[in-house]
């Protein structure tokens, strides 16, 4: 018999928000979570405020968790993950592990929603001595310090004078074999941007970045407001290496516009690390026997006409898992995960 059941993977924002959906369908949903919280990356990474509006993430985050754990159609495994799968669309049998060992869970479908890791700005290239110098920092530590309100030279405990981004560090680059973009550091950059200036206002602030991609909602309310009103420099030039002289940092590039070798000393750089799958995104894609796209994402064949459909029926993806994504693209993936799983569940039982 068809189980009621729809297992989804992974407890971040998107999973969360596929859990919702499925409650809110009717169906009962388990989620699966590897970490022993809920929240995924904003929450791991501590990050500090979120889009929309400069929401406190951990405030945003707990407001959704206390949503889904509340209702008596969703149960939350922790400190748990899948090893093993069996059966097909409408009867699937699902082995979770944890601590008590292992349990088998019948599910009509599955939802995986295992998220993005950081990129690794020591890897491969390591042009920005990311891992030599306390002072080059990326994204998620500058999060960090921006919740903690210590935006501070890490060698000194000093208040910058001047900081800037770095772009696209381990997007757009062909020699690692990320060629993508990571969609969301251009906008994330400027947030910071903004957050930084109203911390340190004395700070100069600039982004060097190849282009600037941003849409929606990170155009006009992050963008513009950062140019015009906190007077951010935005510089087009490519940085190519990152070095310390005088217990500053120098950043050596080229500016694109004026066509001319750049030198700039700076008490602060961030990296604006791309988006690459999660281990457990690759892990699950093996036990699940999905197909990988050349990045490791999980290959959604339609993404155009359906962004969550995966190469096995009945087994859907929602989030970051399936390549980079903000907060609005990975809830709308979510509800329609949630959406096209019941869908699966409930022709299975017609
Ligand atoms: C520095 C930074 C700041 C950002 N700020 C914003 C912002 O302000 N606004 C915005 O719109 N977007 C922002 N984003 C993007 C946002 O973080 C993502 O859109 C969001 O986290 C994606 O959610 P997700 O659930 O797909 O993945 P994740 O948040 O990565 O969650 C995945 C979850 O799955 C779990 N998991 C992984 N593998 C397994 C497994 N095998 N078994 C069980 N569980 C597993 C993980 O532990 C995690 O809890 C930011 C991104 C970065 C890099
Ligand atoms: S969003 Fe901006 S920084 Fe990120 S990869 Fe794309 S262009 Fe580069």
């Amino acid at each position: 018999m068809t189980s009621n059941r729809i297992v989804i993977i992974g407890g971040g924002p998107a999973g969360l928000e596929a859990a919702r959906g499925v409650s809110d369908l009717g169906f009962h949903a388990t989620l699966i979570e590897r970490r022993e919280f809920l929240g995924g990356t904003p929450i791991a990474e501590n990050y500090a405020a979120l889009t929309h509006g400069f929401r406190d993430a951990e405030e945003a985050m707990n407001e959704i968790i206390a949503d889904v754990t509340a209702r008596p159609n969703v149960e939350v495994h922790l400190n748990s993950c899948v090893s093993k799968l069996d059966g097909a669309v409408g009867n699937f049998h699902v082995q979770m592990q944890n601590s008590a060992g292992a349990q088998m869970l019948d599910a009509a479908a599955i939802i995986v929603a295992t998220g993005f890791q950081h990129f690794d700005p020591g890897r491969e290239t390591q042009i920005y001595n990311y891992y030599e110098y306390p002072d080059v920092i990326t994204l998620a530590d500058m999060e960090a310090m921006l919740k903690a309100k210590q935006v501070v030279r890490r060698s000194n405990g000093a208040l910058p004078e001047r900081v800037c981004f770095v772009q696209c560090v381990g997007s757009r680059d062909r020699q690692i074999g990320n060629e993508f973009c990571s969609k969301v550091c251009c906008g994330i950059a400027s947030k910071q941007a903004i957050e930084i200036k109203q911390a340190v206002p004395s700070a100069k602030v600039f982004i060097f970045y190849i282009d600037m991609r941003m849409y929606g909602y990170w155009e006009n309310e992050i963008y513009w407001p950062a140019q015009e009103k906190y007077k951010v420099n935005y510089v087009k030039g490519i940085i190519t290496e990152v070095l310390q002289k005088n217990g500053k940092l120098l950043v050596r590039g080229e500016d694109t516009t004026m066509g001319r070798p750049m030198e700039v000393t700076m008490d602060l750089v961030v990296l604006s690390v791309g988006m690459e799958p999660s281990e457990g995104t690759r892990e699950m894609a093996q036990v699940l026997g999905l197909k990988q796209n050349k990045y490791g994402f999980i290959e959604v064949p339609h993404e155009s006409l359906d962004p969550t459909l995966t190469t096995v029926p009945g087994i859907l993806v929602a989030g970051s898992a399936a390549g980079p994504k903000d907060l609005d693209d990975t809830f709308s993936s979510a509800g329609l995960a949630a959406m096209r799983a019941v869908t699966a569940a409930r022709k299975a039982m017609a």
